[in-house]
Parts: structure tokens; C-alpha cells; sequence
């Protein structure tokens, strides 16, 4: 099973509709400053590669960074951290960090009775202690999507909670059909997947943006 690096998936998944935060790569930390320049801040920085499934648990991922000078920074941290560790890193990745929102899973396995089974979830790093997830075969409609939706637990959330706003719907259901529906991207990959995953979704009251996307190939 090959991964495909994060930002060629996110550079595919733009073709498809999906809104992702706009990017550079660089090969190394001392490229990185002149990678971030142009991008609005703050800005996230990350690094990718094999070695680095779960960059967050890996230290591979830096929020609030202030400036193009402060990513090369962060950087060069973070590959000395996974040098220290025995990892390393294929490049780094310098994006626009999302506003907050409410963070959704929307992804996607091969199951091998019934073959590709959509996912949709609450909780973005926390969606494996909430289990709060609704399931469909693909294709989905646009109404799968919406139902999927209301069956979550914690559905309040996306209608805004504690003076908090409510989330667009119909963008989280764009990116929903977008994995999911006719022509989408599980639909494009064929047999060709073993897991995607878009997590998180960060979905706001003005859209939805997919910060993280993992691609497994079979
Ligand atoms: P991983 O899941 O591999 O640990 P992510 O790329 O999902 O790494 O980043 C970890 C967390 O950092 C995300 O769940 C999200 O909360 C936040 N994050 C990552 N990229 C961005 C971004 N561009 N804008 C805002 N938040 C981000
Ligand atoms: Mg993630």
C-alpha cells in the first residue's frame, strides 16, 4: 500500500471541487521561507512522507506560524525532532492556516464484499474516542448526504451551539459528494484505494476547507 504525499492529494482533490488551503512544498527547511511568501498568515507548517502517518503525533505540524521566516524556522525543528527520532521527512508543506470551525471527517475504504463505503464524522483528531460516524455505499446522492448528516450524534454542532455559528451544510455536502458521489473521487480511484480520508474538513459558516488528505493506494 503506497501513501501519496498530502500535497499531491490535495492538488488532485482541487479538480474535483474540493476547497483546500492555498500551499507551497519545499524540499527542505532553507527553501521553505521563500515557498511561504505570498501565502496569507498565519500559517501552518507541516512535513510529509512515508515515515509520517500521524504528522501531529510526529511533531510534524505547526499551527499559528507568524511569518515566511518563522515557517523555515519551525522547519528546521521539525526535521532536527525526526533526525532525533530516526524519521525523516520527503519535503515540507506551508499553507494558509483555515479559520476555525467544526472539524469533520468525510473518507472512504474498500470494503471487500460491498465495495466503497463512504464515512462522515464529527470530531476531527477526536473521531476515534467519539465514534459519532454515519456510513453509506458509494455512489451517494446529494440526500444520502444530507441524511448522513442528521444521523450524527452531534449534529447540534454543525446548527451552531453556544453562540457559536452554524456550519454550511451545503458546502460539507459538496465535499461529501465530491469522495463519494457519481464521478467523485472514490468513483475516479476505482480499485485503486485502500483508504481516503479527509480529516479534517474544517467547515465554517461561509464554507468548507479539507486541511489533511490522506490517500492509501491498494
Ligand atoms: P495529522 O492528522 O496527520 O496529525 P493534520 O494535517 O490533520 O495532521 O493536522 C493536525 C491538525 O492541525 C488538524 O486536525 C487541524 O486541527 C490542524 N490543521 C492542520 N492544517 C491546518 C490548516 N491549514 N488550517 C487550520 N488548521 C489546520
Ligand atoms: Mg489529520
Amino acid at each position: 500500500m503506497t501513501p501519496v504525499p498530502e500535497p499531491a492529494v490535495k492538488a488532485w482533490i482541487r479538480e474535483f471541487g474540493v476547497t483546500v488551503p492555498r500551499g507551497a512544498t519545499a524540499p527542505s527547511p532553507e527553501d521553505v521561507e521563500a515557498a511561504a511568501r505570498g501565502l496569507a498568515h498565519p500559517l501552518v507548517v507541516k512535513a510529509y512522507g512515508p515515515d509520517l502517518v500521524h504528522k501531529s503525533d510526529a511533531g510534524a505540524v505547526r499551527l499559528n506560524v507568524g511569518s515566511p521566516r518563522a515557517a523555515a524556522e519551525a522547519a528546521a525543528e521539525m526535521r532536527a525532532a525526526l533526525a532525533a527520532r530516526g524519521a525523516a521527512a520527503d519535503g515540507f508543506l506551508v499553507e494558509e492556516q483555515a479559520a476555525p470551525g467544526v472539524e469533520v471527517i468525510v473518507g472512504a475504504v474498500r470494503d471487500p464484499v460491498f465495495g466503497p463505503v463512504l464515512l462522515v464524522g464529527l470530531g476531527g483528531v477526536w473521531t476515534e474516542a467519539l465514534r459519532d460516524t454515519a456510513l453509506r455505499l458509494c455512489p451517494i446522492a446529494e440526500a444520502d448526504a444530507r441524511a448522513m448528516l442528521d444521523e450524527l450524534r452531534g449534529r447540534a454542532l454543525l446548527d451552531g451551539a453556544r453562540g457559536r455559528p452554524g456550519v454550511d451544510r451545503d458546502a460539507l455536502v459538496e465535499v461529501m459528494l465530491a469522495v463519494g458521489g457519481p464521478d467523485g473521487i472514490v468513483d475516479r480511484l476505482g480499485e485503486g484505494f485502500t483508504e481516503f480520508e479527509l480529516n479534517p474538513v474544517i467547515c465554517g459558516p461561509d464554507g468548507a476547507v479539507a486541511v489533511d488528505a490522506r490517500l492509501l493506494g491498494a
